[in-house]
């Protein structure tokens, strides 16, 4: 059986981007470029005032204080939007307003706060430094030079430079399209008619979420009854996406035809089970450059281990540079009771301490099949597979889910 990390790393080297594409700026939003983006003009695009006062030359203040200003004559002024102003004549001053473009010849500003006006005179009473209150031209980025490098994240920020840029539109990795195929007799849709024995599908919903929520695009297949022939023709279907993600009927039972399936749809299996806890039946493929991953039926099962296995591949092929989740060590608020042998993933609420320390709440319910034990939570911890009953105040690794705590 394989180890979890083995086969998380064999799993991720199945998934790359998958090609790119031209995105109106908005749709962009927590996507990853795909290219480097540099800067098409200077910026600022002209030498421009960081503050409301006069322009003039620093060297005209040399000695100005508090109690003996230096008068210099207003004119003229320049506003945001307004038109360039003349140069500055000698022993004069512009009046100049946030962002308005600067005189020729001048070249600080001083704070209207360090005047006073008196008729079309201004007593500077501060003496300024040439460049004080200038932004100049180009001195955040250069025409030409790298404003943005391939794979950074667009956040607000990262939009707001890039329309700063004259650019309407961002190449970005294109969003994969992961099918969702759940199989097994049991299952009915949400309003079905109620059968003996018929159950939710419910691994529907919450996997297509999960999808939605890494950022790629879910395409929910019809589910599919435990029978060969009816399973190979959805896989063939499913294998159509860029990634086909199966749920159920990966196990030993007489009735989880996935493996066969599968087998008969052309698609090798490189492995089928993990030595893990929840959701020891994974099996994993490759389908020429599709990734195909089999997940437990269990709805646990199916939450922890597209976590695992299927969300950082997703986030590899949407050109995420840092792909996993990240992990931090915490402190158990209690003990937990485990026989060896399995890596366990233990979902657990998040606390902070007064002290700052991260505490984590292992659930009460670990069951496979009890989604309850999925609201709510922070984190998986990890326990290692050779590790006995965990005391209250050990530590262990857990992958952090989201923002934390969720919850008050
Ligand atoms: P399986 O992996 O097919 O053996 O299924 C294991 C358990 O998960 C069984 O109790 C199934 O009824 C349940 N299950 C399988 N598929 C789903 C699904 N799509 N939604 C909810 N529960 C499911
Ligand atoms: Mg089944």
């Amino acid at each position: 059986m394989k180890s979890v990390d083995d086969a998380r790393a064999e799993i991720l080297a199945a998934f790359a981007p998958i090609g790119v594409e031209r995105v109106p700026l908005l749709a962009g939003l927590g996507r990853f470029l795909s290219a480097d983006v540099l800067a098409q003009s200077d910026a600022p695009p002209f030498d421009n005032s960081a503050m409301d006062g006069y322009a003039l030359r620093g060297a005209q203040t040399t000695g100005a204080a508090r109690e003996a200003p230096i008068a210099l004559r207003v004119r003229g002024e320049s506003r945001a939007g307004g038109p360039v102003p003349a140069a500055l004549s000698p022993a004069s001053a512009v009046r100049i307003f946030t962002g308005a473009a600067m005189p020729a010849d001048a070249d600080a500003v001083v704070l209207q706060e360090d005047t006073t006006r008196d008729g079309d005179l201004v007593l500077v009473r501060e003496a300024v430094r040439p460049g004080a209150n200038v932004r100049k031209q180009g001195s955040d980025l250069r025409a030409g030079e790298l404003a943005l490098a391939k794979h950074t994240r667009l956040s607000p920020g990262e939009l707001g430079l890039l329309a700063s840029q004259d650019l309407a539109s961002v190449a970005v990795y294109r969003r994969p399209r992961v099918a969702i195929l759940s199989t097994g007799d049991e299952l009915r849709d949400i309003g079905e008619l109620a059968r003996p024995g018929s159950i939710v599908n419910s691994n529907a919903y919450a996997l297509a979420a999960q999808v939605l929520e890494a950022g790629a695009e879910p395409w929910v297949l019809p589910p599919c009854r435990d029978q060969l022939e009816e399973a190979q023709a959805a896989i063939r279907a499913g294998l159509l996406a860029d990634v086909l993600v199966i749920c159920g009927g990966v196990s030993v039972g007489e009735y989880d035809v996935v493996r066969d399936a599968l087998v008969a749809a052309g698609v090798s299996l490189s492995f089928w089970k993990i030595r893990m806890k929840p959701g020891k039946p994974v099996a994993f493929a490759r389908a020429g450059a599709v990734p195909v991953l089999g997940l437990p039926g269990n709805p646990v099962s199916a939450w922890v281990t597209f976590e695992l296995f299927v969300r950082p591949g997703l986030r590899k092929m949407l050109g995420d540079p840092r792909p996993e989740r990240p992990r931090l060590w915490v402190q158990l608020s209690q003990s937990i009771k485990r026989t060896p042998g399995r890596t366990e993933f233990a979902r657990a609420r998040l606390h902070v301490d007064g002290h700052g320390s991260v505490l984590a709440e292992p659930l009460a319910r670990q069951g496979s099949g009890s989604l309850p034990s999925v609201v709510c939570v922070d984190a998986l911890l990890v326990l290692p597979a050779e590790s006995e009953t965990l005391a209250a105040g050990a530590r262990v690794e857990a992958i952090l889910l989201g923002a934390y705590p969720s919850h008050a």
